[in-house]
């Protein structure tokens, strides 16, 4: 992974007084949950079609479907159990609706687990930066994971969006009155916490996750550059934004 140098003045982030986070697979872990319920899922449909048929299906459900739901779980309990229903031919049992609702439910209960050194980091960045959440989804399973997670009070604000374009984040920075060059948001998704940022002249920073959902990923990772990096941790920007 490239990164910049580690002085703020050559890598052009001495101006960020704002930093947005995304929250899931940036501050805590997510997409294993659902690669996990999609394992499951697998299992309880095996009798009526193999994994990869169901998995293109369920995808092709859930992007159909993300016009009237969102993203978010519940969005994706629903657009499972239409999958089932059709790609069972009419023939799934209620027991098996039944297990895929548990599922979801246990997915929305499922613990909050940090990526490693999020707290310490958080609170570090805290103490010289303008924190602001900024993630997609579920209005009620996003604040119940802040609220989980430990971290709510490092943020001054948080916003739940519908989707991470160009448009919600130019909303987001007339809101709260954000000047888009003191602006720096870190995130998992190039598609999603980057190129939208970028484009509005924020600065970017790149902290990959090991698992992506497929509808999140983008061909291409834009150059580094004086607006834009690429980490491994988030522990490691605290260094890089020190002055
Ligand atoms: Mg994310």
């Amino acid at each position: 992974l490239s990164e910049l140098s580690q002085n703020p003045k050559e890598n052009g982030m001495h101006s960020i007084r704002i930093i947005g986070l995304d929250a899931d697979d940036t501050l805590w872990h997510n997409e294993n949950i659902f690669e996990q319920a999609h394992i499951r899922y697998r299992r309880l449909l095996s009798e009526y079609h193999d994994a990869q048929t169901l998995d293109e299906a369920l995808l092709k459900t859930e992007k159909k479907n993300l016009r009237l739901y969102g993203y978010g779980i519940k969005g994706f309990m629903l657009s499972a159990i239409e999958t089932a229903i059709s790609l069972s031919g009419g023939r799934m049992r209620t027991k098996e609706i039944q297990a895929i609702l548990d599922m979801g439910k246990e997915m929305l209960d499922h613990p909050v687990e940090l990526l490693d050194g999020v707290a310490e980091t958080i609170s570090t960045l805290a103490e010289s930066h303008r924190l602001i959440l900024i993630t997609k989804g579920d209005l009620k399973d996003q604040q119940s994971k802040l609220a989980k997670s430990g971290l709510s009070q490092a943020f001054s604000q948080v916003e739940v969006v519908t989707e991470k374009n160009p448009d919600a984040y130019a909303k987001i920075f007339q809101r709260h009155e954000i000047v888009p060059a003191e602006f720096l948001m870190v995130g998992n998704s190039i598609k999603s916490d980057i190129l939208p940022v970028l484009s509005l002249g924020g600065a970017g920073v790149h902290i990959p996750y090991h698992l992506q959902w497929v509808e999140d990923c983008v061909e291409e990772t834009p150059e580094p550059s004086e607006r834009f990096m690429v980490l491994d941790s988030l522990q490691k920007l605290p260094a890089i934004l020190k002055k």
